[in-house]
């Protein structure tokens, strides 16, 4: 913590800390009709209001204390997007605990390593990931207590889970008096883990301040800009990155929240989109495939969803076109990290550029987006000399702000900052006007004869074509060049393409020399637990590959 100096004369303003309660208690006292819409893993949907949810989240809180859960202590979820897991981001880190959300797509292996590594001392689960709990429940030494997130008609008959409590049972028994604790702002509030391609996952440890802050700015304008008329669907698990801080800056602009539980497929999204008159929403880019191929082949159109954030990976710009172009929806670039909490830039346009031409302002869109106030940014060269904000160098990307971790959960990794800058590990160009775009992870980069491709670049080129429904590109080696692109393709269901054809496709949209040396075609692409493309798996998959100019 650093030691800021202090001035002779101080402002008079009340000190009252950044807590995540205070979301809560104003979203229920100024917004208490505002809904919060739910479909459940029990199959139905529930429906209730704001001041519902901060009164369960008040007794949750009462629960936890009564199972002696003390600040500070870590309490984990495995759960889907609905409301009670909303209550407990509220009940856990209001009371002073940590909420610890686990990706329950990682491997269980990861799963138990994560939860013994954070010291969780009770799990909270959606029944969907009963049989995992089970297989788990042995290895993870210092949860007292799983808590299945049902009723108890719900409950599971049998099952030899150790403690195994009833979440509407711990609710209803605890009395409604419970009033939020006032303490430091800086206390942690949240625990998410990195996906880690390498290694072991990395802990983020968000702070009630951090958090906070982080909502205020994510809800601007010139970001996610949520008001109280909105209607907001969060696709994005509440395990990734607390569903990039909805929970938190909804509520706080009062809008109404709609949850989509386990159903993430085309189809029950679209549905729950019309019936609940959604206007907003968040997903990575392979959820935005499924629930845009169920629109356009059953000739279907958004009554009322106007607008989305995509972020996670880089939106490929055939994406884009189609949701503005075809479905009327306008497209929020993002990126963001897990160690930010997550948003760093969101891509919306400044007034001077709308003089400009519709396919210049689709070039500014197609960028990661501006910094929000609060994040400041750069990038570097290898030797960590600052590059030109021109839009044509690139570099290795460093930011810093209020929400960006200074280090890992328990100094996992020693010392990450350089200088003060948290290095990101994408490699990245800055225009004039600010605007980042991605070019690359660091280790994603293709190494070409001593210069970088983007593999990015190519991947949205080859998503342009129609017969292409994935793209991924990574460097294989070549003995004159160190390494050249190869593209792995997934076709559309019933398209054909052939290699020379796809390849044909780059020319005039790419520099010759980055043309990719071959093509393979597969049936899927390896997806992580956040619903990225796993570049190590391609790699592992193709690192002997022999390109035919090799
Ligand atoms: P995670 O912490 O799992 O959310 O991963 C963060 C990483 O995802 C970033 O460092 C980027 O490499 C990548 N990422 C996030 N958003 C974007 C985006 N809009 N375009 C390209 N890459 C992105």
């Amino acid at each position: 913590m650093t030691d800021y100096p202090t001035s002779p004369l101080m402002g008079q303003m009340m000190d009252q800390p950044l807590l995540i309660s205070s979301i809560i208690e104003f979203a229920a006292r100024h917004y208490g009709d505002s809904e919060i819409v739910s479909r459940r893993v029990e199959g139905d949907i529930h429906r209730y209001t704001y001041r519902e949810c901060e009164q369960r989240s008040r007794k949750l809180a009462h629960a936890l204390a009564g199972l002696g859960v003390k600040m500070g202590e870590r309490v984990a979820t495995l759960a889907w997007n609905g409301y009670r897991h909303m209550e407990l981001y509220y009940g856990v880190s209001g009371s002073g605990a940590v909420l610890h959300t686990i990706n329950p797509r990682l491997h269980p292996e990861q799963i138990a390593y994560i939860i013994n590594h954070a010291e969780d001392q009770f799990l909270f689960f959606d029944l969907t990931f009963l049989p995992a709990i089970e297989a788990m429940a042995r290895s993870c030494k210092t949860v007292k207590g799983y808590v299945a997130m049902c009723g108890r008609e719900h409950m599971p008959a049998k099952t030899d889970i150790p403690m195994l409590l009833c979440y509407e049972e711990l609710v209803e028994a605890a009395p409604g008096d419970y009033r939020w604790p006032q303490f430091d702002e800086r206390s942690a509030a949240a625990l998410c883990y990195t996906s880690g391609t390498t290694g072991n996952p990395k802990g983020a440890l968000y702070s009630h301040r951090s958090t906070v802050l982080h909502a205020y700015a994510s809800a601007m304008p010139n970001a996610l800009n949520v008001s109280s008329a909105d209607v907001v669907l969060p696709v994005v698990p509440m395990f990734h990155v607390n569903a990039w801080g909805l929970p938190y800056s909804v509520l706080l602009s009062g809008a109404k929240m709609v949850y989509p539980g386990a159903a993430l497929d085309g189809k029950s999204l679209y549905e729950l989109f019309e019936q609940e008159g959604v206007t907003f929403s968040a997903g990575v880019p392979t959820v935005w495939l499924g629930l845009i191929n169920y629109v356009m082949q059953n000739d279907l159109r958004f009554s009322t969803f106007r607008r989305t954030v995509i972020g996670g990976s880089a939106c490929p710009p055939a994406m884009m076109d189609t949701l503005i172009d075809r479905l009327r929806v306008q497209v929020i670039h993002a990126w963001g990290m897990t160690e930010m909490s997550p948003l760093g830039t969101a891509c919306t346009l400044m007034g001077k550029h709308t003089r400009l031409p519709v396919e210049e302002q689709r070039a500014v869109l197609r960028k990661q987006g501006h910094a929000i106030y609060g994040v400041d940014m750069k990038i570097v060269d290898d030797d960590g000399t600052e590059l030109p904000w021109d839009g044509v160098t690139y570099g290795h990307l460093l930011v810093k702000g209020p929400w960006v971790v200074s280090g890992y959960y328990r100094d996992e990794g020693g010392e990450v900052l350089q200088d003060g800058w948290f290095p990101t590990g994408d490699v990245a160009t800055i225009d004039e006007d600010g605007y980042l775009a991605i070019t690359d992870r660091s280790k994603d980069v293709i190494k070409s004869g001593g210069e970088w491709i983007g593999s990015i670049d190519l991947e949205n080129v080859a998503m342009a074509h129609p017969a292409v429904l994935q793209a991924a590109c990574i460097g294989v080696p070549h003995p004159k060049w160190s390494e050249r692109p190869l593209l792995v393709v997934v076709r559309r269901p019933g398209m054909e393409v052939a290699r020379e054809e796809l390849l044909a496709f780059f020319d005039g949209k790419v520099a010759k020399w980055w043309i990719p040396d071959d093509v393979v075609f597969a049936d899927s692409l390896p997806v992580g637990g956040t619903g990225k493309i796993q570049k190590n798996k391609l790699r592992e998959a193709y690192g002997e590959y022999h390109l035919p100019t090799a």
